[in-house]
């Protein structure tokens, strides 16, 4: 697989990197060798973050050993000096490395966020040390707000910038990208299936292909997944028309009932965190019941059975979802497998 300059840190991965959030729903075991068979076909760049449960330790354990030409990414979600100490502390140690090659300040979707990472004696403050102490290489960001990642390209503070792109997603060609380029930070794809969301490999990828300085981040739980991915990526780029009107079909399709986690709907006045509720069927598809049926995610939709049906976020809504409707979708769908979770729980 060839491997392409990350922006300014100069660090060359592969076109294609690994996702690590879905190998915290399969055994340790399995999670190991999905990472390791990545790293046969010729992965180099691997990205998790301290949010994501065992995904460090299990990656730690699986390149244990074959560190060398390895990009390792990380990130936090603390926005307080102490909080990005810890978690960085943390993420060397389950790693089991010296140093992470980056490091980004995790889903900064708001202008407050952003302000608190920049901080000069807080999060931003701690990276900038550890980097000259050569524990950290290079400082990257993730948002799913636009506006939030745009500033953070222009700002020069940061070497890259990881926002979702796939094509249904594709706004971040318009504007996000090419700004990316003329600052010459390093553009990393999340979501290029969409959060699940996207069954065609092929097409998903085809899209991806066609920006030549985008590494895309797929998450990958299962051997077979990345086999099938590794086969786009070798195979001829070229979208045929019939790619291209299925593409088309599906953006037809989903476009406009899927949610962006641009987060434009808030405030909501009963303070239910819509975005995640929103995609509540793929945490559903992707994530461990254990953490899906508890804590935050559990919490969020206990809020949600407060929604009044206002509307209020639905005329701030860009996309105009009609979240009410989506809303009690979602949580139906939550509700239905939880059951089934809780009945498979009380029979063994
Ligand atoms: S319709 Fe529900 S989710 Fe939307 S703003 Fe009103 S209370 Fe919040
Ligand atoms: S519901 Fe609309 S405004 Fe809210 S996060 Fe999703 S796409 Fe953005």
């Amino acid at each position: 697989m060839e491997p392409i300059r990350l922006g300014k840190t100069d660090m060359m991965v592969s076109k294609l990197g690994f996702g690590g959030i879905p190998i915290q729903r399969v055994s340790e075991d399995e999670a190991v060798a999905v990472v390791k068979r990545c790293l046969d076909l010729g992965i180099t760049f691997i990205d998790t973050a301290n949010a994501y449960t065992n995904s460090e330790e299990r990656i730690g354990k699986a390149i244990s050993g074959r560190r060398e030409g390895l990009i390792l990414a990380t990130k936090s979600t603390s926005r307080t000096r102490e909080g990005v100490e810890s978690h960085l502390k943390q993420s060397l140690k389950l790693l089991g490395v010296e140093s992470i090659d980056l490091y980004q300040f995790h889903g900064v979707n708001d202008f407050d966020a952003y302000a608190r990472v920049l901080d000069p004696n807080g999060p931003m403050a701690v990276v900038q040390e550890a980097k000259k102490a050569g524990v950290i290489k290079h400082i990257g960001i993730t948002s799913h707000l636009i506006d939030v990642a745009k500033e953070a390209v222009k700002s020069d503070r940061f070497e890259t910038i990881m926002f979702p792109f796939n094509f249904v997603t594709c706004e971040p060609a318009d504007e996000l990208l090419p700004l990316a380029r003329e600052h010459d930070v390093g553009f990393i794809a999340m979501k290029p299936l969409a959060g699940g969301m996207l069954q065609n490999i092929t097409l998903a990828f085809k899209y991806l292909l066609q920006f030549p300085d985008v590494v895309s981040i797929p998450g990958i739980e299962r051997v077979h997944e990345i086999d099938e991915i590794i086969q786009v990526v070798e195979g001829p780029r070229q979208m045929t028309e019939a790619e291209q009107s299925e593409m088309q079909r599906l953006r037809d399709e989903l476009g406009t009932r899927f949610c962006r986690r641009c987060d434009y709907c808030l405030p909501c006045p009963e303070e239910i965190p819509i975005s995640l509720i929103m995609i509540v069927h793929s945490f559903v598809k992707r994530m461990p019941p254990e953490r899906v049926f508890s804590g935050g995610i559990a919490n969020g939709l206990e809020m949600a059975a407060n929604c009044t049906k206002c509307g209020d976020c639905e005329e701030r809504c860009p996309y105009g979802l009609p979240i009410r409707e989506m809303l009690e979708e979602n949580v139906n769908l939550y509700q239905a497998q939880k059951r089934k979770y809780q009945e498979q729980m009380a029979s063994r």
